[in-house]
Order: C-alpha cells, then structure tokens, then sequence
C-alpha cells in the first residue's frame, strides 16, 4: 500500500474520536452504559435495550426537568456513559451546558430529534420554542422509542435484531396504551373535556384525545404564575363551572390551591379532581413507576374526575 494512502488511513481513524471508540467497544459484548434524564426515557430505553443496556436515570419520581441541574454525581454518571438519551425541545433547560459539553465526548441522542416536526406544538406562552411534554401523546412518543432503537442499533450492530424485537412488542403496548387512553377521554362529554392544571404540561394529550388545556405557568415550571393568571383562570373555571381541577407530582400544588380559592370568591367550587403524572414518573415498583402505568393513571384521574 502507498505510504501516503496509509497515512491517509490512519489520519481518518485518528479523527474518529472518543465516541466512535466506545461504539467500537460496545461491539464486543459489553453491557451498554446508558444515562436517561426523565424516567419515561429510561423506561424506554431498558425496554428496547433489555439485558444489553445498564440504565442510569438521573430524575426520579417527583422531580422537575425544567429545573433539574446536574450534580456532581451526575457529571461523572454522565462521563462514565457509553450514551446519553434526554428529551430535548429545552426540556431538560438547566442542563443545556453540561449536555451540550458532553456531546463533544459521548454520544448523545435527543429522542424527540427524529419526530415530524409538523407534529410539535408551539403554544403562544413558549414563544416560538416547541412545547417539550410529548410524551402525552402516546402515538407520537412512538418516535421516541423508534429513536432509541436505532441509536442502539448504531451503537451496537450485533444485538440490532434483539432492539427491533423488543421495540416491536412494545411499540404494540403502546398501540394498545393509545387506544385505551382514546377511549377513556371519550366516556366524557365533549364540552366537559376541560384540563385544568399548574402548568401547560397536556397540550399535546389534549389535541391527542380531545381536551382543551389551561395551564397557569406557561410550558415551563420556572417561570412564576402571576395573581393575574390565577384570576384569569379562576374567571374562566367560574364561567364554565368546571367540576374539577388536577394537581401535579412535580409541581407545588400551591398555585392551583390559589386558583380553587378564587375560584370560591366567584361562587363556584372546584374540586381538586387528583394528582396527575406530568413530568416525572411514579415511584418505582409502582403501577406509575411505568410509562405505561402513568398514561393509565392520568387519563383514569382525568375521566374520574371530570365525571364525578
Ligand atoms: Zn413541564
């Protein structure tokens, strides 16, 4: 071979980078290290990766991506990883930097980078960003399983028939999951098909199955509801004597306490009709502690709660 075309070869090589040797390692039968950021991406990513993948998550139950910054600890699971799965569309908002740092060393993967963007929502208050929560439209979080699927496969070419198989049998839960969800939403009246929340989290589950949405903090927890929006709000609930309205497990239910209170002052009363999974999954072990067991559990809170 020509001296210059093998040192050519060699230049390319060494231009690879850190990533592309660990996809190289992976080949030979390790167990793939993988960091989620949300748990429904870490239920995703030990459903399609089985006994191959050895999942991180770094938000548990009860915890809010919006604001969630990465510890120390984080930094090193982060740097350890052989990949990285987060939602994107700013989800993961206090971690931007260290992800973005991060990119230059491992591989990362957005799981929202292959949906059709004609599919994502961009609500007034999230001013021109798109609305991150997609996982409330089940069909559409299929993407994100689909996603995961092929990065592993990517990454690990040998077990690629053991990610569609996986994939495949539970993108077919999740066919079932949709159904479900679609039917539940259809046992209330359309014109009592009314979410009221703390925050903008179920625009996406409400054009899915057929609500209408209001939220009080706009798309992202940082930003404070003010007394005008809680007013506003309570006006509205009043106005359309909405039965019932949702707390969140990883929202302080302070705001829509305010918000039943004057909502009273206008002489309605509305209920707090449960608490619903918005950004953060159960507690594991749990019916919730699931992708699937939370979706269940919010569209059943909902329907029960708008029913009475
Ligand atoms: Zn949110």
């Amino acid at each position: 071979m020509p001296k210059l075309l093998v040192a050519l070869i060699l230049l390319l090589l060494a231009g690879c980078g850190p990533v592309e040797v660990r996809e190289q390692r992976a080949l030979d039968g390790e167990t793939i290290q993988v960091v989620a950021t949300i748990g429904m991406i870490s239920d995703a990513v030990e459903r399609v990766g089985g006994d191959r993948v050895e999942v991180e998550g770094l938000m548990g139950p009860g915890v809010d991506p919006h604001l969630y910054k990465a510890s120390e600890g984080d930094l090193r699971r982060l740097e350890r990883s052989d990949v990285i799965f987060f939602g994107g569309l700013h989800l993961e908002a206090k971690m931007a930097d260290v992800l973005e740092r991060i990119s230059g060393q491992r591989a990362t993967q957005a799981v929202t980078d292959a949906m059709p963007r004609d599919r994502l929502l961009t609500p007034a208050q999230f001013q021109g960003q798109f609305d991150p929560h997609v996982w409330f439209d089940v069909e559409l979080w299929s993407f994100a399983v689909e996603q995961i699927r092929d990065r592993l496969a990517a990454l690990d070419p040998g077990s690629a028939e053991l990610y569609r198989e996986n994939a495949a049998s539970y993108l077919t839960e999740l066919e079932a999951l949709d159904r479900y969800v679609a039917e539940q939403s259809r046992r209330v009246p359309a014109r009592q098909r009314v979410i009221v929340t703390a925050h903008d989290a179920f625009n996406y589950f409400g054009r899915a199955y057929g609500f209408e949405v209001r939220g009080l903090q706009g798309i992202s927890t940082a930003a404070e509801a003010g007394a005008g929006d809680v007013q506003s709000l309570a006006r509205f609930i009043a106005e359309r004597r909405i039965p019932a309205a949702f707390v969140e497990s990883s929202v302080s239910p302070r705001t829509i306490e305010a918000v039943q209170e004057a909502v009273r002052s206008r002489g309605w009363n509305v209920r707090i009709g449960g608490s619903l999974f918005s950004d953060a999954m159960g507690s594991p072990g749990t019916p919730e502690g699931t992708y699937v067991g939370m979706v269940r559990h919010n569209v059943d809170t909902i329907v029960g709660g708008l029913l009475g």
